[in-house]
């Protein structure tokens, strides 16, 4: 079977990144995309020592390049010592066969190496197991169509080799590895969903933290719950790492999550895997967008963020953006920024500057929704001293009386928890 991985060793894996522009008009378009490329071969581990556009109006059947242009980037793979051959686009799995023939070497497509980086990075179980079944999943028509080419070669003797028999074990010992991935992971994501019912009882926000990849989502989850760590309720805590408690200055609750990290053309099998991720991200009470301010190509990446939200129906839920780095930045950048999207905050979540100022803004808007109720309560029924304990943690309590023996509060409830208030 081809290995189809960056390999894991420790030395650094030399790569060349081939892209192809389709035409002058698009040289542009096709440079940006290698630059993101040449960035996710360092994610990956690698090290870019080649780099080749060819331009040509469409990719050629047979080699993708043309046969001429593989032979050039064989003899230029022998010159650098290159390990891996990593392509801008998909290749068939006819162009990955001749082309790995005639160049000797590892290639690999940009959907492979995103679902490898993606493999390397996942952090819970679920999405680990996710990142399995789309790599398998992606994996398997590749194999299928090399024994549609031996087949075709008219079978019969000669052509039932081991290569051939090889490929139906590696064929089923996939397909019975995908269908376990499928089980397993549907068990993970009831077990998801139990748990994200159980929030939604305990009327907890939600926040998502949403952004393209590098833009210092995970610095600002740390900042963010790291400032009221201690965690009273350690019930979503531990089942769920991506999932942590933040307590807000008027000292209400909230759980963040940190997600996966969007990129521009990120595959399909990618998104249909973290589909049920992404879709906490369209529960949310709160999204909140982390921008790189000081990426170049920043409004790109944005487009790019909002399209993946617009595809997992995000669109509705109430969102902040947040841009990053802004230590990174001029302050005339900086006032710029602020004078193109008012809502918007900026902060550097390294730095922790402009922290606080963004849970006050996560605090209104969150409350923006709430209304105010009188409750009154039973201090000796001990399920009433629990509501009270929860009215408390999830919502804004103004007036906490004792009247006739009775405790009469009045407080501003989120709407979307009402009910859980009055039974
Ligand atoms: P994620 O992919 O969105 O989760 O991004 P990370 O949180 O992993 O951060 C990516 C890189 O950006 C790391 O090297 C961080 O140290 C860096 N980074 C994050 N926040 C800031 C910031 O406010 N200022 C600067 N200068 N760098 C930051
Ligand atoms: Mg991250």
């Amino acid at each position: 079977m081809r290995s189809q991985k960056v390999s894991r060793k420790p030395k650094r894996e030399r790569a060349a990144i081939v892209g192809l522009v389709a035409g002058r008009a698009r040289r542009l378009e096709a440079e940006r995309s290698i630059d993101e490329l040449a960035g996710l071969v360092q994610a990956a581990g690698g090290e870019v020592v080649l780099r080749m556009l060819q331009e040509r109006p469409k990719p050629d059947p047979a080699t993708f390049l043309g046969s001429g242009k593989v032979s050039m980037l064989a003899a230029s793979c022998a010159e650098t010592g290159a390990d891996v051959v990593v392509f801008d686009n998909e290749l068939t799995p006819a162009q990955l066969r001749q082309i790995e023939e005639e160049v000797g070497r590892k290639i690999l497509d940009r959907t492979q190496l995103i679902l490898d980086i993606f493999a390397r990075r996942a952090r819970t179980r679920e999405g680990k197991l996710q990142v399995e079944l789309a790599q398998l999943k992606y994996l398997l028509p590749r194999l299928v169509g090399a024994g549609d080419a031996l087949s075709r070669l008219g079978g019969g003797i000669g052509t039932r080799g081991p290569g051939e028999t090889k490929l139906e074990t590696d064929r089923r010992r996939i397909r019975v590895r995908i269908h376990a991935l499928g089980d397993e992971i549907e068990r993970v994501r009831q077990r998801r969903a139990q748990l994200r019912e159980r929030r939604q009882k305990a009327s907890v926000p939600t926040v998502a933290l949403v952004g393209y990849t590098n833009a210092g989502k995970t610095t600002l989850f740390n900042a963010l719950t790291g400032a009221g760590a201690e965690a009273s309720d350690a019930l979503f805590v531990t089942l769920d790492p991506l999932v942590r408690q933040v307590k807000l200055p008027d000292s209400r609750e909230l759980l963040l999550s940190d997600t996966v990290g969007f990129i521009d053309r990120l595959p399909h099998a990618l998104i249909a895997a973290f589909r049920a991720t992404l879709e906490e991200v369209a529960e949310a009470d709160l999204v909140l967008h982390v921008i790189d301010a000081s990426a170049p190509d920043r409004d790109r990446r944005m487009t790019a963020v909002r399209q993946v939200l617009e595809e997992v129906g995000a669109t509705e839920v109430p969102m902040i953006e947040v841009y990053n780095k802004c230590d990174d930045i001029s302050g005339d950048e900086r006032r710029r920024l602020q004078d193109q999207e008012p809502g918007a905050i900026c902060i550097s979540a390294l730095k922790r500057s402009g922290v606080d100022e963004l849970l006050q803004t996560i605090t209104a808007r969150l409350s923006l929704d709430v209304r105010r109720v009188t409750l009154t309560f039973n201090p000796d029924d001990p399920v009433d001293r629990e509501l009270i304990a929860r009215l408390y943690r999830n919502a804004r309590v103004v007036v906490h009386e004792t009247r006739d023996g009775r405790v009469l509060i009045e407080a501003d409830i989120a709407r979307r928890s009402l009910a859980s208030f009055l039974r």
